[in-house]
């Protein structure tokens, strides 16, 4: 059953990938929406490997981003996490994200959830021209920023939806755990525990 409780012919499962470092309830948030706009029966959140975008910063290893990202979902009983960047060697592509979940749910329609601002990469992104027939792509964007134009994106193949009000980062999250100030609520508690428990972005 799908998150609108209808039944479809075909999956329609959602893909958000991204470096989770750490996970933040903007990510949260972006992916609930999109499920219940475009009634997806499950997104599937992938952390990436060695993101193509973030080869020259310093990015936490990759089973601790996983095991955030395991506990900031558990309690959704649509939300689920692939391990397939992570275990990928090498550098993280998206079209070879969209292969692998293809091929594990070979029926299913998949709809790619992407922050607006990568979309305008997208097209230099590798085999974009394959990526368009393994899946939908929605472009999510805060209240106010204009959507993805230019950039040589075929016509109705980005569908742009606007998330609330939601001026999270991880990037904001790492600075604040850095200089110990609160990251609660910005992240799930579990998350809060994480990287105090473990450490996580003391310098
Ligand atoms: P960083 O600040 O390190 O770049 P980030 O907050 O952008 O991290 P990523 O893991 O890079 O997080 O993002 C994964 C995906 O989620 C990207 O497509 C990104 O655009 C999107 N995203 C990030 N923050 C938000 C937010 N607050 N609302 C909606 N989407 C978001
Ligand atoms: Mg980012």
């Amino acid at each position: 059953r799908s998150t609108r409780g209808n039944w479809h012919d075909r999956p329609r499962i959602g893909i958000m990938g991204g470096t989770f470092d750490p996970i933040h309830n903007g990510h949260l948030v972006a992916a609930s929406e999109v499920a219940w706009v475009y009634d997806l029966d499950e997104v599937i959140f992938v952390p990436t490997g060695r993101p193509v975008f973030k080869l020259d910063k310093k990015v936490t290893n990759a089973e601790d981003r996983y095991l955030m990202t395991v506990i900031a979902t558990a309690s959704n009983p649509k939300f689920t996490v692939s391990r397939v960047d992570i275990d990928r060697p090498g550098v993280t592509y998206t079209i070879d994200t969209l292969r692998d979940i293809h091929e594990q749910y070979p029926q299913a329609e998949l709809f790619f959830i992407t922050g607006a601002d990568a979309v305008a990469e997208i097209m230099e992104w590798k085999d974009a021209a394959s990526m368009w027939e393994l899946a939908h792509f929605v472009a999510v964007t805060r209240p106010g920023y204009s959507s993805p134009e230019g950039a040589h994106i075929p016509d109705g193949k980005v569908d742009t939806l606007e998330i609330p009000a939601l001026a999270i980062s991880s990037t904001d999250v790492r600075r604040r755990a850095s200089s110990h100030e609160p990251v609660w609520y910005l992240v799930p508690d579990g998350v809060v525990q994480y990287i105090g428990k473990h450490g996580l972005y003391l310098q």
